[in-house]
Order: structure tokens, then C-alpha cells, then sequence
């Protein structure tokens, strides 16, 4: 590629002004395969301000064209999603038909905004005073701003700007540096849509883009998806500059195996759940938590099917998890692995250093690890505590359903948990008492459909605010009521007064 991927404001790529660019790697080979511009402020203001201008008709325009545009956008993610598939997995890695996957979910975000009308649909009270009625409805917010993390390229993106535009709102994505590509076709998808220039604009950048949104005085809203200090950081600076904001942050989810379970069903989906794009997905399963007599087998099990994962290019057949986003993620989670061996943790597979480049030469300097897998982690070591977003599978015993609990309740993030069990006792009481926001029973990686909204609890969720379904209209939208009376010079209408009004 000879220039850089460009941002695309109103309706066109521009090369914008900073003169900064980073490299967008392939992490499966390790080389460049694009640079990427980085926003100046300047930059940011004139999406803003694209944006603004384009808001003033798209706001009026009837929701029979929104939904319009909206079924048109839809029809040509689906045509063009084997072409996204593959950028997604060139620039973030993993497998192409994961990749397929994140975009079938972020489209059917798409199809729950094509229900605008429904979902916007108001209120009437009839009579709430002799000859008086009420009625209320939503309206958009104005300029809104996305910013979102490198392991959903396109799905993370598509939980938001659907339904702001859907709900008349203007957009301006700033999505991950790591792999931005995918936003620049979405945009232009929506271009051939027919969405009016201006509606949907996407910045590329870095903290100095990221805070030229957060303090921008036309943006009235910002939704984040990232890890949770960038999260914490996002929330404190767009609330402190007047901003509705929504927060999602990291991650450590725990999948807690009952002894009644089957022992080799929930492995097989703790295993996918584990090490599916190389464990770098918010909903990723990191921790087995073995309830009594579930350990033994349950960790054999366990370290028999980690061997068996294919680690390979994600567009290479047969593939079943690629490389991690950056040399430095890799050296992180060898580290980390590293670390709960000296802490006392029993490394049972250890998949560091796999040798990717003998299969695939030209991934020799890919950034790969294999599956690791951990037993008898405490909740004091690192492993156990911090987010380590890659491949490794920490398991911790505990002797009862109540002490796995008790553990889940204690760690501070509460994006998604699931419990194996054959017991519906158990899994009703698991359900009601665990402090987190997605749960599973039998599933592993309980992602809600479009249709429900999508967020955790605790340091998964800073501010109050999850993402699409009823959640995502309410957060982009704000309520207006209506009193009205349509007094009859012949019927006599009650005269004013001057006590507080009070319905008779
Ligand atoms: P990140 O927090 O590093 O980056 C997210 C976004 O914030 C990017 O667009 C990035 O450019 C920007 N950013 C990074 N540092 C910043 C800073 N100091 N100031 C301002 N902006 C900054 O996250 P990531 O590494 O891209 O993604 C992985 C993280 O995202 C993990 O923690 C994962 O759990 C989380 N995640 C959470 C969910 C969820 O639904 N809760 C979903 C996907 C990913």
C-alpha cells in the first residue's frame, strides 16, 4: 500500500493534517502491510463539525428512510463479508471464519435498528385531566462519538453506530489503530447505502484524537469499549466536559464446572471459549473454576484438548486460533506464564514459543503463542488477578458451589460468567446470586442477541450504561413530554390558577 489508510470524513477519505502515521502489522507475519494516519485535532474538528452540519437534516429525516438506508447497509455487509472477514483476520490475526462470525453478530445489531420504528414507537396518555392528555417520545442527541477497541474491528463498532444513526444521531467513529481498514469499507458501505454524507465519519488516532472527542464542545455523547483504565480515563474526562458517556472495560471471566456436569462437553466448550481468537475477546473464558471432585478429570480433559488446537495463520485452512495482536502482547502472556510458574501455579500445557514457522514459513516472526494451561492457580497470584487477554486458561479448585461464588463476587470485574451443570437448582441459584452482568448456563461465551443489551457489571462497566438492544436506544436518545389541553371556547374551560396544578 502506497499511501495511508485515510480518515473518511463527510463522504470521502481524507489524508488529514497531522503528518503522523503508525504501522498496521500483520500479526500472523510480523511485517507491515499498511501505515495508518493519526488525527490531529484539526482533523477531529472537522469530522465534528461534518457531523454537526449533517445531523441539522438527518435528525428530520422520516424514519421510513432511515430504516431505508438501514436494510440497504445491511444487504451490503452480507455481500461484502468474506472481503471484511479477510481484512479483519490480515490485521488483527484471527481465523477468517471467526471473523465471519463477529460480523454476522455486529450485523444483526443492524437489523434490530431496521425496527426503528417499533423500538421509537412513544407513549399517550389519554385524559390525564379532564381535556387534557399527555405524550411522550425520544429524540436524538446530536454528534455522537465511538471509540472502540482492536479484537472486534467491525462488531464492536456495529453495537453503536446503527443504532445512533438509526435513533437520528450522527456519528464519528475512532476506531483501534491496531487494525483500522474495516472502518474505511463500513463507511463507504454506508455511502453506498445512501447515507447523506456527514452521518457516519471515522477518525484514525490515538490518545490526541481520543481527547479531542472527549473535550469537543459539539460532541454530546461518547461510547468506549476498551480496557478498563482507557475506560475509567474515557468516562471521568466526557462526563467532567458535559458528555453522556457509556464504558466497557476488561475482563476475567470465570466458567465454573460442577461435578454433575459432562466432564467432556465442557471442556470442548470451555476450550473454544479459552483459546478462540487467541483468547483476546472480552467474553473469553479464563478461568475453570473446578467445584470438588469436577478437578482431576476436568483438567485432563482440559490439557488433552488445549494440545489439540491448530495454532496457525487465521487464513490458512484448518486454523483454529492465530497469533496475538503485537510482539509486545506476546511477551506479555509468556510472561505472565512465567510468573504463575514461580508463584506456584502448575503449568500442565505449556504452549509458548510455538513453531508456527515450520508449517508456515512466512510466519516465522509471526506473533504466535499456543494454548497454555494453568492448574492450581490461587486467587492471589497474578494470573488469577490480572487480565492477561491471550491464550491461557488459569484453572482454580474450590470445594463448593458457594466458595466458586464467593470468588466470581470478589474479583472486580463482571463482564460474563457461565456455569456447566445438569442441576437447574443449582444453575437458578448461580444465576441470581452471581455479581455479573452476561451470564451462561451451558454456554461459555454468553454474548446477548442484538435484541438484549450487551454489558457487564463492576470494573466491566464504568458509568451505567451497556451497550445496544433497549440500552443502546435509551443511551443515544433522550425523553420529551407532552402535556396538552385544546380548550373549546363553548365548553367553558377551567380558569388558570395559582396553586400547583394537581389532574381532576
Ligand atoms: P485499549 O483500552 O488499549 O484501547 C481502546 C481504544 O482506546 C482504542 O481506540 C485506543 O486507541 C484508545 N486508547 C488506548 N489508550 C488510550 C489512552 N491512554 N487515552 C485515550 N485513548 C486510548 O483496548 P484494546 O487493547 O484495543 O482492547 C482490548 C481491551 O478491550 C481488553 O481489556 C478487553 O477486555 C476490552 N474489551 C471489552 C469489551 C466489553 O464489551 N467489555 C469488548 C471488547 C474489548
Amino acid at each position: 500500500m502506497n499511501h495511508p489508510i485515510e480518515h473518511w470524513i463527510n463522504g470521502r477519505a481524507v489524508p488529514g493534517t497531522s503528518g503522523r502515521t503508525l504501522p498496521v502489522l500483520n500479526p500472523a507475519t510480523g511485517r507491515e502491510r499498511a501505515r495508518v494516519a493519526l488525527a490531529a485535532p484539526a482533523d477531529v474538528d472537522a469530522a465534528v463539525a461534518a457531523a454537526a452540519a449533517a445531523f441539522e437534516s438527518w435528525s428530520e429525516s422520516s424514519l421510513a428512510r432511515r430504516a431505508q438506508v438501514l436494510f440497504a447497509f445491511r444487504e451490503l455487509l452480507a455481500r461484502h463479508e468474506e472481503e471484511l472477514a479477510r481484512i479483519i483476520s490480515a490485521e488483527h490475526g484471527k481465523t477468517v471464519a471467526d471473523a465471519r462470525g463477529e460480523i454476522v453478530r455486529g450485523r444483526e445489531v443492524v437489523e434490530f435498528a431496521c425496527g426503528l420504528g417499533d423500538v421509537l414507537r412513544g407513549g399517550f396518555s389519554d385524559q390525564v385531566s379532564r381535556g387534557v392528555d399527555v405524550h411522550g417520545f425520544r429524540q436524538p442527541l446530536g454528534v455522537v462519538a465511538g471509540i472502540t477497541p482492536f479484537n472486534f474491528p467491525v462488531m464492536v463498532p456495529l453495537w453503536m453506530h446503527p443504532i445512533a444513526i438509526a435513533t437520528g444521531n450522527t456519528f464519528v467513529l475512532k476506531p483501534s489503530e491496531r487494525d483500522p481498514s474495516a472502518a474505511n469499507v463500513v463507511a463507504d458501505l454506508y455511502r453506498q447505502a445512501g447515507l447523506p454524507d456527514g452521518v457516519f465519519n471515522v477518525v484514525h488516532g490515538d490518545k490526541e484524537a481520543v481527547d479531542a472527542l472527549l473535550t469537543h464542545d459539539d460532541v454530546a455523547a461518547v461510547s468506549f469499549v476498551g480496557s478498563t483504565p482507557v475506560a475509567e480515563y474515557v468516562h471521568a474526562t466526557a462526563v467532567a466536559h458535559g458528555k453522556r458517556v457509556q464504558a466497557l472495560g476488561g475482563a476475567k471471566n470465570h466458567a465454573v464446572v460442577l461435578p454433575d456436569a459432562d466432564l467432556e462437553f465442557a471442556a470442548d466448550h470451555i476450550t473454544a471459549g479459552a483459546y478462540g481468537s487467541a483468547g483476546e475477546r472480552c467474553m473469553a473464558v479464563s478461568v475453570a473454576v473446578a467445584v470438588g471432585g469436577s478437578a482431576g478429570g476436568l483438567v485432563e480433559v482440559l490439557a488433552r484438548k488445549a494440545r489439540e488446537v491448530k495454532v496457525g495463520p487465521g487464513d490458512a485452512p484448518g486454523t483454529e486460533m492465530g497469533p496475538l495482536i503485537t510482539h509486545a502482547a506476546r511477551q506479555r502472556v509468556e510472561g505472565a506464564v512465567a510468573t504463575a510458574a514461580a508463584q506456584g501455579a502448575t503449568v500442565v500445557v505449556d504452549g509458548r514459543g510455538p513453531k508456527v514457522g515450520d508449517a508456515h514459513p512466512e510466519c516465522a516472526d509471526g506473533f504466535f503463542t499456543g494454548p497454555c494451561l494453568l492448574d492450581h492457580v490461587t486467587a492471589e497470584m497474578d494470573a488469577y488477578k490480572d487480565e492477561l487477554f491471550g491464550p491461557v486458561l488459569a484453572v482454580v479448585r474450590v470445594d463448593t458451589l458457594d466458595e466458586a461464588i464467593a470468588l466470581i463476587n470478589a474479583n472486580p470485574y463482571g463482564n460474563g460468567t457461565a456455569l456447566f451443570t445438569d442441576s437447574g437448582a443449582a444453575a437458578r441459584e448461580f444465576q441470581r446470586r452471581v455479581h455479573v452482568g452476561m451470564i451462561g448456563v451451558n454456554v461459555p461465551v454468553p454474548v446477548p442477541m442484538s435484541y438484549y443489551s450487551f454489558g457487564g457489571w463492576k470494573d466491566s462497566l464504568i458509568g451505567d450504561s451497556p451497550v445496544h438492544g433497549p440500552e443502546g436506544i435509551r443511551f443515544y436518545t433522550r425523553p420529551k413530554v407532552v402535556t396538552t389541553r385544546w380548550p373549546r371556547r363553548a365548553a367553558a374551560p377551567a380558569a388558570a390558577g395559582f396553586t400547583f396544578p394537581t389532574s381532576h
